[in-house]
This record gives C-alpha cells, structure tokens and sequence, in this order.
C-alpha cells in the first residue's frame, strides 16, 4: 500500500536499531528533537538480534562496549562475564531501550527501501517496505557495517533439501544439531565461535575452510563480585580511558618493540599474550607487531607452534596455520575450543584452496574430491562490509544523485558520517569511522552528529552538507593510509575482497580514532568551514 501522506513527521529520523541507532535516538531527543527510529528487524539490537548463533559473543570486555553516557545504568546492569553471551547483550539492549523510554519511538518491522532529498522542501521523505512514508529534516542511518549477511555464490545453494542457516541470520528458535551432519561454511569470526558448540553435539561437523585465521583464544571468564565492585569504584578512571584510547579498549600499550627482547624474554611475553584477554593481543603487543614483518612472523610463528601443540593431527593442524597472510591482516577472530574441536572424531576439516565447492545439491555439498552428504548446511560467510547496508538502503541526495553512484568506486566521506550532494544525511558507525572497539568511536560520531545538528538549529540554519573539498580530504586519507605498506588487511573483507564486483576501497579509517578526534575538534575551532549550511528563505 502507497502512501502518497508521511504517516510521520520529525526533525530527526533513525534508522537502526543497533547500539548506534539506539544511542542516535536517545541522543537526538535529550536534545529537544523530535524523532523516530526505523528498524528493519523484529526486535532491537542490531547485530545482536540478529547473529543468534549458538557461541556469538562479545571479543570486546563487555562493559567497554556498553553505554557510558548514564553511571546509573552502569551501575544496575551486571555483566555475568569479561565477554557476554549474544542472550545477555541482546537482554541490555533491550533494558536500555526501556529504561529511556525510548521504544515508543522506534517502529520494529520497518526496512527503509527508500530514501529521497526533497531540496524544495529541505526534507528527507523515507519509505519503507510497506509503503508507509516518514518525512524527516535530517536523516541518520546508523545501518551498521556488519549488517548484510554474505551468501557466496555457489552453484546449487538453493537446491539443499536439508536445513539451511546463515549466522547472521540466526532464528530465535531453537536449532538442534543433535545426532546430525552439519556443514560449516566459512571459518571467520563468527564461524570460529560457533565449530566448538556444533562439535559437542552433531553426528559429524565438517568444516568448510576456505582462509585459515590467526585465531587465538579469547580467555573469557565470569566478573566476580570484587571485579564488580572495582568496575563500580573505577568508572571514572575507567570512562577516561575509553574515551581517550585509540582504539577504545582499557588494555595498556606495551612500551617495547619485538627485537629489544632476548628470545627468552619474548617467548615469556608470547605466552602472556597467549593468555590475556581478547583483543589485548593487539593492543597490548609489542610495538611493532604491525609495522615490523619480521616482528609479526616471529609472533605467527609462536602461534603456528601453538596450534601444532594442541591439534593432533598434523595436516589438520598444517591447514589450520594461515600460510597467506599475517596476523592483524584479517579481523582476528577470538576462539574458545575451536582448535580442540578437530581432535573430536566426529569433527573433519575440508580445506577449499585444495578442494574447492563445485556445487551444493538436494543432498549436499560437493567439492572437488566428491559429493559429502549433509543434513544442515551452516553458512558462516561473514558481511557485504561497510557500505552493504547503505547502498540497499534507496539514498537519493541533490538533483536525484544516487549514493550507490556518487560511491561507484568505494565510499568518499568526511570523518565518516557525511557525503557531499546529500544534503542534512549522516551515518554513524558506517564506513571510514575507526577502528577498535566498535560503539567507543560510533558513539563519538553520534555525539558530533548531534553537536551538529544542535549548531544548526541554534545558528537558525536549515541544512548542512559537507563541501567537496573536506570530503575529497578525508576521503583521500583514508585510501593513501591504506596503501602505506606494510598494507595490512589487502586481503580482508576492511577492503570489501570478500564481495565479488565490490571496489577494492579500505572501508575503515586507517588512520583510526586520534585522526577522527583531531578532525572533530578542527571542524569545531573553525566554525564548520568543512560545511556548507543554509536556511530557506
Ligand atoms: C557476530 C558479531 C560479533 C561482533 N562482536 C563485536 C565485538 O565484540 N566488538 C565490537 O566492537 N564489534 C563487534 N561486532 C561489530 C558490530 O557490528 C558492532 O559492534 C555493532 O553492533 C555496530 O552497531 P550498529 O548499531 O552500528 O550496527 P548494527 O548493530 O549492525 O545495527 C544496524 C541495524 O540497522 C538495521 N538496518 C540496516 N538497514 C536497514 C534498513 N534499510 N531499514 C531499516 N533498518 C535497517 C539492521 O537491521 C540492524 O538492526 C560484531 C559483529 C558481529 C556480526
């Protein structure tokens, strides 16, 4: 059903209902605007609605993750563990939504198909599925860059007769594995967490690799009670931390490079690595790890050695040791059991650089070395990264300009929440952000956003477009910072390789959140010169 009458009108219209979008609202209306939240799914959260899979968790601590902006919910929500369950951060999504009263604002069920600049009348009229149409002066689309999930194209996928899932598509129902044989496909992030959790129940798991990953354990561990109240007592000291750290994470950055060590003294450092939480195992490593190649090898090499120690069979344990890339190159996935699980009996690793998928049929997948009969196929093929959502999303900014053209060779942005030509449209957590811990530097771009749009309402202004020139600027750092060698990540879905046709852009901000903070602070200090604003007569 069209409809030609916008069921609603709002100064600021979000769609998104993931830990960005959700902040965007609360944000938007503590500022005196009124607004309204668009999402797609049936439930808020975002990735955490939809990525349901058994095993998905955090691999950042989970009160670094969390809202900062209110000490009395910090205080109220205890964390069960360091790295909390999909079940847990999807029940404080939804605390947060109520407690702020934000859910009579947000409409579930609710994907934007489209969304057109009416320059006449300075607004944005945004339609979704249904037909329905929204009228907003400024939109804000917090799609987030994990968003779209992946299918690769294989021959045949739909034919499979048996039960068919992507991890990022995840049903709320229960799922059994229970005495039968399941295919994973895909041995990233997400396919690594959910192996071990499969492993313990299927008849048989076969594991499709196609890239091996440098996976490392993620040493999760439940928050005892004298870590809860330290976290309480430290939340200031804590705060300052996040807000300030490059990579939004509380682990301390090691003051020595690979080679000032004896190799003693670096095998004691590996092995602490080895052992520190999550992502500490960048953040916390020696200086160089990614600048030095011969410093990232002898860490690969710690690791290959690692993973020859626990897995027994050793040409499992040769095709689980990435041979065609370094560590950091790829988002590192964060592991618990994941090696172990191919010690099962049940438990089979299919390497596809060897025997690649020919085609998948009613009774399986067939590969190279012939067809394995299944009775689920999982697919763990990761994300149409960074712009997917966006370019799905129907933007048409000034005189008709379509974004997926004025994009057609990767995303151009300032600081990664504007583009020139559309004119009062913002994209917190898109592409060209950061990079680190996820909601720290989304939740600065929402609060620049609303800095933003507060300045244009107080200085009487209707709209604001960043100029050509400061978008050209931005955007040309972030490619040239890209190309810098070692270029890290050349391979990786940050580079969008992972989508066939897709530009070969870098989608995060190499120059990650310290440029991002310097900019904001520049944009301020000069009176938005990187902006155009104007007010209709
Ligand atoms: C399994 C998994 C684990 C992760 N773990 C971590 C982690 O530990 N640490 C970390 O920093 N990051 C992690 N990430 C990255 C994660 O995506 C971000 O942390 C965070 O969820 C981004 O929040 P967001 O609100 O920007 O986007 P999302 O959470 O992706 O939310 C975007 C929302 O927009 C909606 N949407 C998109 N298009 C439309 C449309 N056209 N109309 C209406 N609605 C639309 C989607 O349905 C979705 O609900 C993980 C990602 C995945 C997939």
């Amino acid at each position: 059903m069209a409809s030609s009458e916008p069921v609603a009108a709002v100064d600021v219209l979000v769609v998104g209902a993931g830990i960005t979008g959700i902040y965007q609202l609360h944000r938007a209306r503590e500022a005196g605007f009124s607004a309204l939240l668009l999402e797609a799914g049936g439930g808020v959260g975002g990735t955490w609605f939809w990525n349901r899979y058994p095993g998905a968790r955090f691999d950042s601590e989970s009160y670094t993750y969390a809202y900062l902006f209110s000490k009395e919910l910090f205080d109220e929500w205890e964390w069960q563990e360091h790295f909390a369950e999909q079940p847990e951060i999807e029940r404080y999504l939804n605390h947060v939504v109520d407690r702020f009263d934000l859910r009579r604002d947000i409409r579930l069920d609710a994907r934007v198909t489209a969304a057109v600049w009416d320059d006449a009348a300075g607004r944005w009229v945004v339609t979704t599925a249904d037909g329905a149409a929204y009228r907003a002066q400024f939109l804000v689309a917090a799609t987030g860059v994990l968003s779209v999930p992946f299918f690769p194209d294989v021959p045949g996928r739909d034919d499979f007769a048996g039960e068919t899932y992507h991890t990022g598509l995840w049903p709320a129902g229960p799922v059994e594995f229970d005495g039968k044989r399941v295919a994973v496909v895909g041995t990233g992030s997400s396919g690594v967490q959910l192996v071990p959790i499969v492993a313990a129940d299927a008849a048989s798991l076969t594991v499709y690799q196609r890239t091996a990953n440098w996976c490392t354990p993620l040493n999760n561990a439940p928050i005892t009670p004298d870590e809860q109240t330290r976290l309480r007592a430290e939340f200031e000291a804590m705060c300052a931390t996040l807000h300030t750290s490059a990579a939004g994470f509380l682990h301390e950055p090691h003051d020595r490079a690979t080679f000032d060590d004896s190799d003693e003294e670096r095998r004691a450092f590996y092995e602490k690595m080895w052992n520190s939480p999550g992502f500490s195992k960048l953040t916390s490593h020696y200086t160089d790890l990614l600048f030095d190649e011969a410093a990232n090898a002898q860490w690969c090499d710690f690791l290959a050695e690692k993973i020859r120690g626990i897995v027994e069979d050793p040409g499992t344990a040769e095709r689980l040791i990435p041979k065609d890339h370094r560590f950091g190159e790829h988002r590192p996935p964060f592991v618990t059991g994941y090696f172990e699980a191919f010690n099962r009996p049940n438990v089979t690793l299919v390497d596809l650089k060897q025997t690649p998928i020919v085609r998948v049929t009613a009774a399986g997948i067939e590969t190279a070395d012939g067809l394995r009969e299944l009775d689920m196929i999982v697919w763990a093929t990761g994300f149409d990264f960074g712009t997917g959502a966006l370019s799905r999303m129907g933007v048409r900014g000034r005189d008709g300009l379509a974004l997926t053209d004025h994009w057609a060779d990767g995303p151009r942005t300032f600081l990664g929440v504007q583009t020139t030509g559309f004119p009062n449209f913002f994209f917190p957590g898109g592409p060209h952000a950061a990079a680190g811990n996820n909601p720290r530097y989304n939740g600065d771009q929402v609060d620049f956003i609303v800095d933003t749009l507060v300045y244009v309402r107080d200085r009487g202004h209707d709209t604001i477009e960043v100029t050509p020139d400061a978008e050209k600027i931005w955007t040309d750092m972030v490619d040239r910072g890209a190309e810098r060698k070692p270029s890290f990540g050349v391979s990786s879905y940050y580079f969008g390789t992972n989508v066939p046709g897709k530009p070969r852009k870098y989608l995060l901000n190499s120059a990650g959140r310290p440029k991002l903070f310097k900019e904001i602070d520049r944009v301020r200090a000069t009176d938005y010169e990187a902006f155009t604003l104007s007010r209709s007569e």
